[in-house]
């Protein structure tokens, strides 16, 4: 099989302003496999909390060791994924994982969720991200833009005072009817959550994701224990990394925020699907800032979730794929084998 690796610098519609930092361009890099029969494609999505950088997944990708484990029959795809090189980059395994999945649909000629077996008709509606914003009525405007074409708004918290976070989901209460849910990826502590959680529920927060910082076990612990039992659910996202992150977060999370260049791709993700339901927990798919080709390998897994975050690719001008689409809200998955997305140009 054939590598071929190249950079994919994607540009941000809006700069991204979160609790850890503003961006305007993501280093993601694109991976293809070439069989002789077909060509799969996958994507690393350089993540700047997780310590990638485009460096060390190209030399992951480029690595000799990555090509002599991919071995010659495109068909054996998990005897593949148990060969991979460990590496410290999930984001380039997840590529290469996405491009071997895309590969061996292509053999059989149908897409993944059909593969799978799932009804592409159950795919969760999928939130739209606003980020944080001082000027109000720009706020406002970009409330009101992405609630008449996205079912589920999804708020950026977390910049500072909890306060001012309050405010922010008051705003857009008072602005869009579309149900909200909100992120504040760990920008409170236990005590910050313990007070805006439930005011919060009272403005019909649907979800609360990452409330307290990653490795704030206590904190997670507090709010479980100081929270009513009817609060939104508290999702775990930068505190679930791949499948062994999920068995230790049991009694302490409400749900899990799975996201392919975290985990690692297509199968440690259903594997921690199936973990987060024998614990009870709530399964939401998410992104990272990703092309069309990352959002729609986590797109085929959206009839598994209960709550789906694959606005990656409507953030960014140059996305260089077609793949899934968000119709109406909802998840619409393409119909070509494999991943099922293809070059714009
Ligand atoms: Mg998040």
């Amino acid at each position: 099989m054939q590598i071929t690796v190249r950079p994919l610098a994607l540009t941000l519609e809006t700069p991204f302003k979160l609790s850890y930092g503003a961006t305007t361009v993501r280093e993601n890099v694109l991976v293809q496999i070439d069989d002789g029969t077909f060509t799969g494609v996958g994507e690393a999505a350089v993540v700047p909390y997780t310590g990638e950088t485009p460096a060390r997944v190209s030399a992951y990708l480029g690595d000799g060791a990555l090509a002599a484990a991919l071995g010659d029959n495109a068909l054996w795809l998990e005897d593949a994924l148990d060969r991979l090189p460990p590496g410290e980059s999930s984001a380039a395994r997840a590529a290469v994982d996405m491009a071997l999945h895309d590969l061996w649909g292509q053999h059989l000629g149908q897409p993944l969720y059909r593969l799978w077996g799932l009804n592409p008709a159950r795919s969760s509606r999928s939130s739209f991200t606003i980020a944080m914003d001082d000027d109000e009525a720009s706020y406002r405007a970009r409330l009101n833009v992405a609630a008449a074409q996205y079912g589920l708004i999804k708020l950026k918290l977390g910049g500072g005072d909890w306060r001012d976070d309050l405010e922010r989901v008051r705003i857009a209460r008072e602005t869009v009817d579309a149900p909200l849910c909100v992120d504040a990826n760990g920008g409170w502590s236990a005590g910050d959550g313990l007070a805006i959680v439930p005011r919060l529920a009272g403005l019909g927060v649907i979800f609360v994701e990452q409330p307290v910082a990653r490795d704030d076990v206590d904190g997670w612990r507090a709010l479980r224990a100081g929270l009513p039992d009817e609060r939104p659910p508290l999702i775990a996202d930068e505190s679930v990394q791949g499948v062994d992150s999920v068995p230790p977060l049991a009694g302490l999370v409400d749900g899990i925020n799975i996201k392919l260049a975290k985990c690692g791709g297509l199968r440690a993700a259903r594997r921690m699907i199936a973990l987060a339901r024998a614990y009870g927990m709530r399964v939401m798919l998410g992104c990272m800032v990703e092309s069309s080709v990352a959002v729609t390998a986590a797109a085929h897994l959206a009839p598994l979730a209960d709550f789906a975050d694959l606005d990656g690719n409507l953030l960014i001008t140059n996305d260089p794929y077609r793949g899934a689409q968000i119709v109406d809200g909802a998840v619409r998955l393409p119909d070509a084998p494999g991943l099922g997305v293809t070059p714009r140009d």
